[in-house]
């Protein structure tokens, strides 16, 4: 092999993954084992002491999940990944390094109506806290931030708005106060947004929605940079000071920057046990091979129907930011060149009860709370994964009462466009 770096497209299938060394199988397989037999005793020792590295027990890691988490940490360009259970998992196991009772993380309005309700309630369970801002106004951002934010949380492109962030002036900010910016990079996938490219210094991904891409399996991952120094401040005990769950071990000067990693492993999985089964990992490895020409046709068919929507008049109005009238169009221009995803909201003339009519009339989508299948999928927000938001809340995030979200999928242009048509007929009747 040459030193050439293969491209996205061809990383997306072979990323991690080599012939089986026991059975030269060419499909990564299901390691469907939870423990795996030591050498001796000695090396049983070396690795639970993390003086050598290899397989234990599949709470903490599994040859099937680590095929998975090197193609995820190849395609955003990281040093490491570690999967786990769900995207929201992976947003916990984000978190628990980097804070503590007390600290706080600064986060975007715009978010998953999941994560809106993680952030502001059930964190708290923990003595943590988020402070929600506008994105758009990188001045409250840094003015919301204090002694005890230990990151900044965003989402790429956001769900279920289609908002798109403009990561290197948040990561500015981050670089500035001392703190790591985590981008959720569930909507955009790394093959439309490389947030470590534009400065972010971890990522998190729900697995469960384009990265497998077709609705079968719920996981999540969190990838790093290793571009953080969590030695430069004393904010980061648990990746700088010693550890006394591994004899006095500092994670941060003995793994340099797979730092995160291994503490996501060693401390993260093992204690918090929010693991991925390996029959999880291989539906989402199947589902990554065909990542680029999925998004490629999924922005395709987006573009195609935000344009109709906009043009009919039966449309108040649609928030895609790929759209030439859209105010993020400089923004997806410069940041998100392939594209600003399949994920946006519509008005329909009528309000909160067409947008109901709307969901029961069509035919071929699907009514879920689901995205980034390849079915194209239709939801009521406000009705239903931002519902337990007040108005205000669900406004901030691009959720109104009066709008619904679609997920488009990559099934035929014109049987699409068809069915929204048919269904709209009917709700604005
Ligand atoms: C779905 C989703 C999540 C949560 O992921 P789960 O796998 O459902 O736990 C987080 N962020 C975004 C942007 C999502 O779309």
């Amino acid at each position: 092999m040459s030193d050439r770096k293969p491209a996205f497209e061809t990383q997306q299938i072979h990323a991690g993954a080599r012939p089986d060394p026991a059975t030269g199988a060419r499909q990564t397989p299901i390691y469907q084992t939870t423990a795996y037999v030591f050498r001796d005793a000695d090396h049983a020792a070396k690795l639970f002491n993390l003086q050598e590295v290899g397989y234990i027990y599949s709470r903490l890691t599994n040859p099937t999940v680590a095929v998975l988490q090197e193609r995820i940490a190849t395609l955003e360009g990281g040093v490491g990944a570690v999967c786990c259970s769900s995207g929201h998992a992976a947003q916990i196991m984000a978190l628990f390094p980097l804070m503590g009772p007390g600290c706080n993380v600064v986060v975007s309005t715009r978010l998953y109506g999941g994560t809106i309700t993680q952030f502001s309630q059930t964190i708290k369970r923990f003595g943590w806290s988020a402070t929600f801002v506008d994105f758009d106004d990188t001045a409250a951002i840094e003015a919301a931030a204090d002694d005890n934010t230990r990151a900044i949380f965003c989402e790429s492109i956001c769900n279920p708005g289609g908002y798109v962030t403009d990561i290197p002036a948040v990561a500015e900010i981050a670089n500035r106060i001392g703190v790591p910016l985590i981008v959720d990079n569930t909507s955009a996938t790394p093959y439309l947004c490389r947030p470590f490219e534009q400065g972010a210094h971890l990522v998190v991904h729900s697995t469960t929605k384009y990265l497998t891409g077709n609705g079968t399996v719920t996981g999540g991952c969190v990838v790093d940079s290793g571009s953080f120094d969590w030695s430069a401040s004393d904010k980061f005990p648990s990746l700088s000071a010693p550890e006394p769950a591994y004899h006095g071990l500092k994670f941060h000067e003995t793994f340099g920057p797979m730092a995160f990693t291994f503490h996501g492993i060693a401390i993260g999985l093992r204690d918090l046990g929010m693991t991925m089964a390996p029959q999880t990992a291989f539906q989402t490895l199947l589902g990554i091979e065909t990542l680029s020409l999925r998004m490629e046709r999924h922005v395709e068919n987006a573009v195609k129907v935000a344009k109709w929507l906009e043009a009919d008049p039966r449309v108040e109005a649609v928030t895609y930011a790929g759209l030439a009238s859209s105010p993020y169009r400089e923004r997806v221009e410069r940041l998100y060149p392939r594209g600003a995803g399949a994920l946006f909201t519509f008005a329909l003339k009528g309000g909160y009860d067409a947008c109901v009519k709307l969901v029961d009339s069509v035919e071929l989508f699907s009514h879920v709370a689901n995205l980034g299948d390849t079915r194209s999928l239709i939801i009521h927000s406000a009705s239903t994964t931002h519902r337990q938001l007040n108005e205000a809340q669900q406004q901030a995030a691009g959720a109104g009462p009066n709008v619904v979200r679609l997920s488009i999928g990559i099934e035929h242009i014109d049987d699409i466009i068809a069915d929204l048509d048919q269904a709209m007929t009917k709700a604005t009747a």
